[in-house]
């Protein structure tokens, strides 16, 4: 099983999620993460355990979300 529900995204489409944005903006306003569903999420719409465990990659786009050029 590659996905905890319907809901959450698959770990390989993170790095799409972030650069389209949808996705981003949807886990933050439900307060779940875009993973694993737990919260409280973060301005990348990621839980802290989430969060610790992203990939540089992942991390590159992500930080655009951190760091506030993107809402
Ligand atoms: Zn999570």
């Amino acid at each position: 099983m590659r996905r905890f529900n319907s809901e959450a995204i698959d770990r390989e489409d993170l790095i799409l999620a972030f650069r389209k944005g949808d996705p981003v903006r949807l886990a933050k306003a439900k307060g779940h993460c875009m993973l694993c569903k737990g919260s409280p999420v973060n301005d990348a719409g990621l839980c802290e355990g989430c969060f610790a465990n992203l990939t540089d990659e992942e991390w590159n786009e992500a930080r655009h979300w951190i760091e506030g050029r993107i809402a």
